[in-house]
């Protein structure tokens, strides 16, 4: 959701006349969207700005903004622990961020704004894609839940539905631009539709994304097991360009854990509905968020977790070590797990989930996958000639891209571009990636490698007019730091 958000800052900076500086420049201005979920977040944060100031000493002129849901959470502390900082704004104001450095050029003193309420529906705003073939579109943002360890509510506000029809209508636009794969994106997905009162509204939309011509593959998260619905697995089911992957969020294998977390669901009912996920979707792949050492949590509680595990057998995890975060109902529990007891639990469970991943990936050993090409997705890939991209199922899978030439280089060939899609066989299962060594099956070249390589020729024609007129010519904004132009 963040990185959606930022996508979100990039293009409203670029609308207001901002470009991305060339690499190695020094910036005009530099947003820190900022998450709270993560340990250390805010001395990270200062951290980061403690190494700004001598540029921004420097530099005369540059700006630094901070945003997102540290922002939201610190609010004035930030200016008074980084007095060099120029914006601070909430997670309700994103649209307000130019409006906001311009006062603050102009009063010369920072400028500090949050809204309570949503002001703007981000998905309103401009956005600068990081993807060209696969793209985040928001259908709901806040959430009604109240997990005991979670700060989002407090952050982020209460659930905001989108309608309909202006998520639909953003996807089409995303398609006639060459995106053929969406992620809906929303705190709490299953609940989508309580504000406008149709509890039936995910499957529903998941349904009209099915009639959308040209979107291939159609993702989501989060769900949230209390609201995950019969509906939703036959909607997932009967539409053919919705994927067979579900990561659903289990937290913990233990009623006594979950109750004092607040999550209204318990053991019994997440295995259930990852049985009636199977039966309908024989093929999917189920992955999971997991916290170890939850205050309370006894041996004999997390021996339920690790029995859930085995028989969830899921395709991956997250897993997270307890840690607190003040503010929220869980921070001053009774019964914190000491720090070492957290650790070898953390271990054992990650073992655990290693050794069931691995299993399962073996299986698809033999098995012919279409994976859409990525970009980014595989550290290794110019050391060992592969490309990756995402299965169906969401599987990561490194391949070799090109069919078998003389001496091995596949010279000649055309290499798929991101986006495109190929077709492989799977000759090794490891725990956290599928390989596919053979000669690809079938290179299907789509529109969205189309967009892919368009975007990469406007780049390298606006890097070559910079070189010739000396650097000065910008490109456009994507993450990052942005410089104003003129
Ligand atoms: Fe936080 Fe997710 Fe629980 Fe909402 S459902 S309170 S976002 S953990």
């Amino acid at each position: 959701m963040n990185a959606h958000d930022s996508e979100r800052v990039a293009g409203l900076l670029e609308d207001a006349g901002y470009a991305r500086v060339p690499e190695g420049a020094t910036p005009d201005l530099v947003v820190f969207n900022t998450c709270a979920v993560r340990e250390n977040a805010a001395d990270r944060l200062y951290g980061n700005l403690g190494h700004l100031l001598p540029s921004k000493k420097a530099h005369q002129g540059m700006q630094i903004a901070v945003g997102g849901c540290l922002a939201q959470m610190e609010r004035e502390q930030i200016t008074r622990r980084a007095p060099w900082v120029d914006v601070v704004y909430g997670t309700h104001n994103i649209g307000s961020l130019p409006k906001l450095l311009e006062r603050a050029r102009e009063r010369r003193e920072a400028q500090v704004e949050f809204e309570e309420t949503l002001a703007t529906f981000p998905s309103l705003l401009p956005a600068r894609r990081e993807s060209p073939y696969s793209a985040w579109v928001s259908i709901s943002v806040g959430c009604n839940n109240t997990c005991t360890f979670c700060i989002v509510p407090s952050l982020r506000g209460t659930e905001r539905d989108r309608r309909p029809g202006d998520i639909l209508e953003e996807i089409g636009q995303l398609v006639d631009q060459g995106v053929i794969e969406v992620t809906l994106l929303g705190q709490n997905v299953n609940s989508y539709g309580s504000e406008f009162g149709d509890r039936l509204a995910f499957g529903k939309l998941l349904r009209a994304c099915g009639q959308i011509e040209g979107l291939e593959r159609v993702r989501f998260t989060s769900p949230h097991p209390r609201d995950f619905t019969d509906d939703v697995i036959t909607a997932m089911a009967e539409t053919p360009n919705v994927m067979p992957s579900l990561h659903m969020p289990l937290q913990s294998g233990s009623d006594a854990i979950l109750r004092a977390m607040r999550r209204a669901y318990r053991r019994e009912r997440y295995l259930t509905i990852l049985e009636n996920v199977r039966s309908q979707l024989p093929q999917a792949a189920i992955t999971t968020d997991i916290i170890v050492g939850f205050p309370g949590e006894t041996e004999a509680d997390f021996a339920d977790t690790l029995d859930v595990v085995r028989q969830a057998r899921f395709a991956s995890a997250f897993t997270f070590q307890y840690s607190i975060r003040a503010g929220t109902p869980a921070a001053t529990m009774d019964g914190q797990v000491p720090r070492d007891v957290v650790q070898d639990r953390y271990e054992r469970l990650v073992a655990l989930i290693d050794e069931i991943s691995t299993e399962e990936n073996e299986k698809q050993d033999g098995t012919v996958v279409e994976v859409l090409v990525a970009e980014g997705e595989g550290r290794k890939d110019a050391a060992t000639r592969r490309m990756s991209g995402r299965a169906r199922d969401n599987r990561l899978v490194h391949f070799v891209p090109y069919p078998p030439s003389a001496d091995g280089s596949g010279a000649g060939a055309a290499a798929p571009r991101p986006g495109d899609v190929v077709t492989t066989r799977i000759t090794h299962g490891a725990p956290h990636h599928l390989i596919a060594d053979g000669a690809p099956l079938d290179v299907r070249r789509t529109r969205a490698g189309d967009a892919w390589e368009s975007r990469r020729a406007a780049a390298a024609s606006a890097a070559s007019t910079a070189t010739a007129h000396g650097g000065a010519t910008p490109v456009p904004v994507l993450l990052g730091m942005p410089a104003r132009r003129g």
